[in-house]
């Protein structure tokens, strides 16, 4: 099935249902409205000469046109590209060349952003500016509700969405992904949380991300749930006021949307007694914080979820019913129809149950390929259509995942495997410690070394190595304890917040000399 299809299966049995709420802007669609200002998009797209393949850029804040024109490109078949509204112009400049796009759909401005004068400077022409006359000119096109595009040349394998990997490890990669692969992966997402079309879907995570588009917005619209937008930009008050306002069942974040939320100072003041469940997802949570979700926020079947963007993104997730330490120590079990696997990286050998390797995803979710990068592609994909993560995870006897670190990050100190998180949560517990990451340098006699950065909390005097030595002595074993400590205010970050390790180990050569 293709998105529009599943989109008009939706409506036929939901059309009187609201389907999308803006905050924000005040607006709000049923199903059978929401499906109308779709076609309008997808015939005035059709009427600028955009079609079957062509890529159509999105570059904006979370707003109601963003889900529009996602459904609209979907039922024309144009390929969607997602382009994270924190880019600058040199990012900007290689998604608009590396994917070649005919259009970009953007917005004039948000906060600091100017995003037409950005535009303007790296000389790309076609551009369309929601919110303005244009784009209303485009949404004017058919008034008819009834006048839908013609569907019959799309097929679900085709590429429909360009999603660009974080860049944590290298240059972000766009993973090519299908109307199968993405819608698919929406609806078990929607599935595994018990999603109906009575569930009201608060999302603060941003939409160019898979995080919104497909647990978001697919799950929601393949089950007739609503999707309801807060506020553009994530602010932790305006959320929680939409989750009584809206009267939320789910609310989505990552675990540091959570913590802000839970420190509000009139946290007290919310009412959240309509919420049931909601995602968590993108980096390890905390149990304490997990803890406070489920008691304090009303999200007792709260899930985990791990994926990344080449596997459309979720490929395992906690059920409903899986205790809270499974929903803190791991990261769930497969999604239904997908399959994973732990190996040896080198040998590609099943590790046994408990010990650590490079766990890989196969089935319906894995990526058609990166955009024009083929060798890349057959380095992520191999010829059984095995995805290789790149993440180092261990497997329990009953299925459940725990992610140890990336492949990339594994420091080997004279034949010793160390993962540097292992270090690196002991270290949080030092109490002068506010934030610290763990890293490899090379080192003539063990081969790597570790040196651990450090960021010291407010009024304390900076750790120096023989202090984390003592610190670490008679702890943790003697080749995890870090030979180099190194100060920072902060650590370099890609623009979706994940630390850069990369970087931070070419610095640490020069800062060694
Ligand atoms: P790049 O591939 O460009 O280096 P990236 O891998 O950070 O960047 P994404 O696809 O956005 O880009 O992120 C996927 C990665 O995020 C996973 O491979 C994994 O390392 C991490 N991740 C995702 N979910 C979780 C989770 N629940 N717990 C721990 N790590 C997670
Ligand atoms: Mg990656």
């Amino acid at each position: 099935e293709t998105i529009g299809a599943n989109l008009e299966r939706t409506v036929a049995r939901f059309g009187d249902r609201e389907a999308l709420v803006d905050v924000a802007a005040g607006r709000r669609w049923t199903y059978a409205e929401f499906d109308a200002d779709v076609n309008r998009l997808a015939r005035g797209l059709l009427g600028r000469g955009i079609g079957k393949g062509d890529r159509v850029g999105i570059w904006a804040p979370n707003c109601a046109e963003w889900v529009i024109t996602q459904y609209a490109t979907a039922k024309i078949g144009a390929i969607l590209v997602n382009i994270n509204p924190a880019y600058r112009t040199h990012e900007l400049k290689y998604v608009v060349e590396q994917a070649g796009l005919s259009l970009l759909i953007s917005a004039t401005s948000f906060k600091t952003s100017d995003y037409r004068a950005m535009v303007e400077e790296i000389g790309f022409g076609a551009a369309i500016y929601i919110g303005t006359d244009e784009f209303r000119a485009l949404l004017a096109t058919s008034s008819d509700t009834g006048d839908k595009p013609d569907m019959s040349e799309l097929n679900p394998d085709d590429p429909i969405n360009i999603q660009y990997t974080s860049g944590t490890t290298g240059f972000p990669k766009g993973a090519t992904l299908s109307h199968h692969n993405i819608l698919n992966n929406g609806y078990f997402v929607g599935e595994l949380i018990n999603y109906t079309e009575r569930d009201r879907i608060c999302l603060p995570v941003p939409l160019y991300h898979c995080f919104g588009m497909v647990m978001g917005n697919l799950a929601a619209t393949s089950h007739g749930a609503c999707i309801v937008l807060p506020a553009p930009g994530f602010d932790p008050a305006a959320t929680l006021a939409t989750v009584g306002s809206e009267k939320i069942t789910s609310l989505y974040g990552v675990p540091t949307m959570f913590i802000a939320e839970l420190g509000l100072d009139n946290f007290d003041d919310y009412d959240l007694s309509s919420l049931r469940t909601g995602i968590m997802a993108g980096s390890p949570c905390p149990v304490e914080v997990m803890k406070r979700v489920v008691a304090e926020m009303n999200m007792s079947e709260v899930a985990i979820c791990y994926g990344m963007t080449e596997t459309s993104p979720v490929s395992t997730m906690t059920r409903p019913d899986d205790t809270l330490a499974r929903r803190t120590e791991t990261v769930g079990r497969v999604m239904p129809h997908l399959e994973s696997k732990v190996v040896d990286p080198v040998s590609g050998r099943i590790m046994p149950y408990g010990e650590a390797g490079e766990l890989c995803t196969r089935g319906y979710s894995v990526m058609l390929g990166y955009w024009e990068q083929p060798d890349a592609t057959a380095e992520a994909i191999d010829a059984a259509r095995w995805m290789h993560t790149g993440d180092l995870a261990t497997m329990d006897d009953e299925g459940y995942v725990n992610i140890v670190g990336r492949i990339k990050d594994l420091v080997i100190r004279g034949g010793e495997n160390v993962y540097p998180r292992e270090v690196e949560e002991f270290l949080y517990t030092h109490p002068d410690i506010a934030d610290v990451q763990v890293i490899g340098v090379p080192d003539a006699k063990y081969g790597e070394e570790l040196m651990a950065w450090v960021v010291m909390r407010p009024g304390t005097t900076p750790l120096t190595a023989d202090d984390v030595r003592a610190f670490c002595a008679g702890k943790l074993s003697h080749y995890k304890v870090p030979r180099y400590v190194h100060v920072v205010d902060g650590f370099p970050m890609t623009v979706t917040g994940k630390v850069r390790k990369v970087e931070m180990r070419e610095k640490s050569v020069g800062i060694l000399g």
